[in-house]
């Protein structure tokens, strides 16, 4: 409705400023004075989804205050906020969160893809590859961890890994790129080894035992599975640094021939993982790894102009503060809890579609706004 109103205003300014003669001329053709509007009624071709785990507004502020009062979310303009609670509980874990974003619904804490009912939902990226476009997923976390999970698989419980990685043999990303190698070769449900039925099944599996993210070479490579560790990745403070690669490498795959379009989520998984600890110097830097990143994949939206970027977070993790005595790029900060909060949570949108974004709405709305944007017919009852 929004959208209607705003070209409606569009037009009524359009034909102010225009002479009588050419008035009939453009209620004839409205479509030429929507052109004109950066991203209005333009759909995405490409949607890149990332998410920040744990990153608030004060995880946010951290890394804006620690680099210097400058960071690439800055160029962004279209913001909203998303109400992150779970179907039964107010405060949300990263299944709930996550399956909120991928599959439209609310449902309980330690969800993987599957609804308060324990019954499987199709996501967004599960949708996109049966509608032909390509899709990927990217985290600092474990592959199999409960964000990218609840993409690609379908559990009733976050820690069922090994049954988790089995789903993904189904969903067909053409990319792959996290931790957690031993989910996938050295399974204890079973004797199986995934890596050799991903590579029977047209995958180049690489570990990073045997390569760096720069050192792949995707000629000839149609879907890649890289293994960035054995079980979590690293921190950013303990050495890792792959993750503005790894998303560059992902978008310039997906990218290629890329008629149909592409889905790729992008995880900054180990904000999270600093709130929990409460070390702040892990937050700040895993939002600055995060944020370089943007700047990366904003680059190249920039320059396609098809693309909606969408950038967001599960949930708050600390309760994180900036307290008095802070200074830039010297702050003081304490923590009021070890686990999530409620706090509503910061989207930011660019590109085709953006203006669908700002706002304050549920967090299952990312998932039929991110649809909306692609084009695909509405899922709302
Ligand atoms: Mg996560
Ligand atoms: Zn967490």
């Amino acid at each position: 409705m929004k959208k209607y109103l705003y070209i409606l205003f569009v037009l009524v300014v359009s034909l102010f400023s225009c002479d009588t003669s050419k008035k009939a001329a453009i209620t004839a053709q409205p479509q030429i004075v929507e052109k004109s509007i950066t991203g209005l009624n333009k759909k995405a071709k490409n949607v890149i989804f990332m998410v920040g785990d744990g990153m608030g507004i004060t995880q946010i502020s951290s890394g804006l205050y620690s680099n210097d009062n400058k960071l690439n979310l800055e160029r962004i303009s279209t913001i909203g906020l998303h109400k992150c609670y779970a179907y039964d509980n107010l405060i949300t874990d990263s299944a709930a969160g996550a399956t909120a974003f991928a599959c439209g619904v609310k449902t309980y804490n330690g969800a993987i893809g599957v609804g308060p009912d324990t019954i499987p939902v199709q996501s967004i990226l599960e949708e996109a590859e049966l509608k032909g476009l390509k899709t990927g997923m990217v985290a600092t976390s474990t592959i199999d961890h409960a964000t990218p999970a609840s993409f690609a698989a379908h559990n009733k419980y976050r820690k069922n890994y090994e049954e988790i990685a089995l789903d993904y043999l189904e969903t067909g990303c053409e990319i792959l790129i996290g931790g957690g190698q031993k989910s996938f070769d050295r399974r204890e449900m079973d004797e199986r080894n995934l890596s050799e039925e991903f590579a029977k099944d047209g995958y180049t599996v690489v570990s990073h035992v045997d390569k760096t993210i720069n050192e792949i070479d995707m000629t000839d490579v149609e879907k890649l599975i890289f293994y960035t560790a054995d079980s979590s990745p690293l921190p950013v403070s303990q050495g890792r640094d792959y993750l503005k690669p790894a998303s560059e490498l992902s978008i310039k795959h997906l990218n290629k021939n890329n008629e149909n379009g592409f889905f790729l989520l992008i995880e900054g998984s180990q904000i999270d993982w600093g709130g929990h600890a409460n070390d702040a110097n892990m937050i700040i830097t895993e939002m600055l790894d995060f944020d370089k990143t943007i700047g990366a994949v904003l680059d190249f939206a920039e320059k396609d102009g098809n693309t909606l970027v969408v950038i967001t977070a599960d949930h708050e993790t600390g309760g994180f503060a900036i307290q008095k005595g802070s200074k830039l790029n010297d702050l003081k900060t304490k923590f009021t809890s070890d686990y999530h909060t409620a706090d509503i949570i910061p989207v930011f949108a660019f590109g085709p579609g953006e203006e669908d974004f700002s706002g304050i709405y549920e967090n299952t709305e990312l998932y039929h706004k991110m649809r909306a944007a692609f084009g695909w017919e509405s899922k709302k009852d």
